[in-house]
Order: structure tokens, then C-alpha cells, then sequence
């Protein structure tokens, strides 16, 4: 129950373990139209160009700045956790300009701030911000910050690692113009996959490209050639083709339960949690408006120490639950709800050790309540 890799659904690694075929097998090319037709689904979009790059959540950032950035370009980035500082780093790196936009910890991304920036920026291309800032537990509005960008002629890029499958997402919709996600957490897949989707304003600017993208593993219009296209499919690199067959099975999943009805039972379990850990008297580090059901970024009280907590979860209860990065080091804890993770029985059994083991520490908190509390918001 930590912030990623997530639990992993059986079925998923059942799948994972079928015999290896060859990476051009028509067996497999059916298998890869059928993962982009479910990305599709997932990502709420019929972008043709939607595939996942084999390797992790980062390769999927990387892999839409080197391709929509040229040096020289300017870049508006959002930045209000780790994420979007990794944002900044692909944008210089790839010899262009980033103007930050900054906001606290722990909260989402402020759409005055971007306008302005914008307004100030006139010859920015692209407006990247992270959807779901997994170091903080904070969720910002995808759909106004796209139509914000696009008022100003710049693309939208967003970071939806963690937000896909978790939490109300609608790339066609909301005219997003590129998104990467990763595997690992509310798909619930091993980690090591980054499904990647550009939409129409993307595919131009990647064909109208005055200079080669940097990265030759990375070149959407080389890995295109591997993925798209009947008869005429071509060797790029070899994919992970077991990590294919786990992430097909996931999305079947996903496509089973139905898409609404995952946003919907992220919501419960959040809902059902906060019950828990508000009973116990913890403070959440995000403002109820802007707090994902998938991360919950709880404050240390006072006196505890963040790590000799986890420990006993870990040592007791065989409970992983994540710390704190950067600026929110030893401060908070991260519990994950994340695809197959997100459930009534993780739930309470996560609020049932935390109130165990801080009151054992003798912490000051209301012991004793916080399951009572959750198992309220089920009935
Ligand atoms: C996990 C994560 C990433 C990086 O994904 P990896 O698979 O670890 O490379 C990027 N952005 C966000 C918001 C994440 O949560």
C-alpha cells in the first residue's frame, strides 16, 4: 500500500508466466493491437498513435518532450511535487527553454498562475504539468489546464502516471495533446511500461520537426513502424513480450470492472480510509477539493517518528506503506490505493495496524475508532 508498484491482481502474473513468443509472432501482433485498442479505452481516446513504450513511467516522459521539443523551444512547467521538477530537467535536456510555474506541496496546480504565465510566454509550445503528483497526493484539473493552453496556441503535456484507471481521466474529451502513464500503479501491473498516447496537434508537430529526435530508442515515428501498420510491421527493438502479456490482462480487467466503476471504487476505498484516519485525529497534507483517492499523504504527528512506523507495519503486519520524498521527507506517510491494492479488506486492515502500532508507540491519537469509522462509510 505504498505509492507504486501497487498489488499485482494473479491473473496478471498467471498471464505473465505464458511461454515467450516471438516479438513478430502474428500471435503477438494481434496481442499488441488488442493492448492498443484497451489503451485506447483505458486513455478514453481514439488517438491512433497510443502504445506502450517498453520501459518504465520515466522513458514515457522522456519520450514525449524529446519528440515535441525542439532546442530552442519554450516550455511552461508546472511544478508542485517531484515530478514536475524531473519535467523541467527533460525540457533543458532537450536544449530548450522551461519556465517554471510553481505551487506548494500538496496542492494542485494554479490555473491563475499558468494563465499568467502563458500571458507572459507568448511564444511557449507546451504547457506540462503532472495530474496526479504521486509525491504529494495532489490532483489537478486536467480539462482546464488543457483549454488554458490551448487558448494560448501551446499543447498541453500531462503526466497521468498515477492519475489513469484511478481517478476520472478523458484524453479526446478534454483534447489533451500528449499523456504518458506508467504500469505500475492503478493498472496494477508490474512495473516496466509506460502506455503513451499523442493526439492529433502532437502528431503534427512530431511530423513538422526541423531536427531528428535526439533519441533514437525513443523516435515515436521509428517505434511506429513496430506498432502500427498490417503486413508491413518491422522490427524496432525487441518488446518485453511477458510484460506485454501482463499488461494485456490488466486491462482486461480494467475493461471488465469498467472504467467509471474503477474511478468509482477509488473514490469508496479514499473516502472509507479518510474516515478512518480523520477518527484517529491525523491530519491529510492535501485539502479535501484536490486530494486523489488513489494517494493518501497523511502528517506525522507530533513526537512520532515516520520510519520506526513503518518498520513495525512492515515487521508486524507485513504492510508496506510509503514515506516522504523530498520536501515532505520524514513528515508524511503514503498510502497507496491503487488498482487491485484498493479494496474494503486493505482498507481496514491498513487503518487497523496504523491504529495498533501508533497506539502501542503511545502517539497521540484517538485509539480505537478508526475501523469503526471506515467499516461507517461501507454500510
Ligand atoms: C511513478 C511516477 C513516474 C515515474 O514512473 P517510473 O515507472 O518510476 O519511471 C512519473 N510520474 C509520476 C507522477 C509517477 O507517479
Amino acid at each position: 500500500m505504498g505509492p507504486g508498484p501497487s498489488d499485482v491482481n494473479p491473473r496478471v502474473t498467471n498471464a505473465m508466466g505464458a511461454s515467450t513468443i516471438g516479438h513478430l509472432d502474428p500471435a503477438f501482433v494481434t496481442l499488441m493491437d488488442e493492448i492498443k485498442q484497451l489503451l485506447q479505452y483505458a486513455f478514453k481516446t481514439r488517438n491512433r498513435a497510443t502504445i506502450p513504450i517498453s520501459a518504465p513511467g520515466s522513458a514515457g516522459m522522456e519520450a514525449c518532450f524529446v519528440n515535441l521539443v525542439e532546442p530552442g523551444d519554450k516550455v511552461i512547467v508546472c511544478q508542485n511535487g517531484v515530478f514536475g521538477g524531473r519535467m523541467k530537467e527533460n525540457v533543458e535536456r532537450c536544449g530548450a527553454t522551461a519556465i517554471l510555474v510553481q505551487d506548494a506541496w500538496g496542492e494542485a496546480v494554479d490555473p491563475n498562475k499558468v494563465e499568467e504565465a502563458l500571458q507572459s510566454n507568448p511564444d511557449a509550445k507546451m504547457l506540462a504539468f503532472v495530474h496526479a503528483e504521486t509525491s504529494t497526493g495532489a490532483c489537478s484539473d486536467v480539462r482546464l489546464l488543457t483549454s488554458l493552453a490551448h487558448k494560448f496556441g501551446c499543447l498541453s503535456l500531462v503526466d497521468s502516471v498515477t492519475g489513469l484507471a484511478g481517478v476520472e481521466l478523458d484524453v479526446d474529451g478534454w483534447e489533451v495533446d500528449a499523456i504518458y502513464s506508467g504500469t505500475q500503479k492503478c493498472l496494477s501491473c508490474p512495473p516496466g511500461l509506460s502506455p503513451i498516447s499523442f493526439g492529433p496537434r502532437a502528431v503534427e508537430v512530431i511530423k513538422n520537426r526541423k531536427t531528428k529526435v535526439q533519441s533514437w530508442f525513443l523516435d515515436m515515428q521509428l517505434m511506429m513502424a513496430y506498432w502500427d501498420g498490417d503486413a508491413s510491421r518491422t522490427y524496432h527493438h525487441t518488446a518485453p513480450v511477458n510484460n506485454m502479456y501482463g499488461l494485456h490482462e490488466a486491462l482486461v480487467i480494467l475493461q471488465e470492472e469498467g472504467l467509471e466503476n474503477s474511478w468509482a471504487r477509488h473514490a469508496l476505498n479514499h473516502n472509507a480510509l479518510a474516515a478512518g484516519v480523520e477518527a484517529m485525529g491525523l491530519q491529510f497534507v492535501v485539502s479535501k477539493e484536490a486530494r486523489l483517492p488513489q494517494l493518501n499523504s497523511i502528517t506525522v504527528p507530533e513526537g512520532v517518528k515516520e520510519s520506526a512506523v513503518r518498520a513495525r507495519l512492515l515487521e508486524d503486519f507485513n504492510l508496506e506503506i510509503g514515506a516522504g520524498l523530498g520536501a515532505l521527507a520524514g513528515k508524511v506517510w503514503r498510502i497507496g490505493l491503487m488498482g487491485h491494492g484498493s479494496s474494503k479488506t486493505n482498507v481496514l486492515r491498513c487503518l487497523g495496524a496504523l491504529d495498533a502500532v501508533l497506539s502501542d508507540m503511545k502517539a497521540p491519537i484517538n485509539s480505537g475508532q478508526a475501523v469503526a469509522a471506515a467499516m461507517a462509510v461501507y454500510r
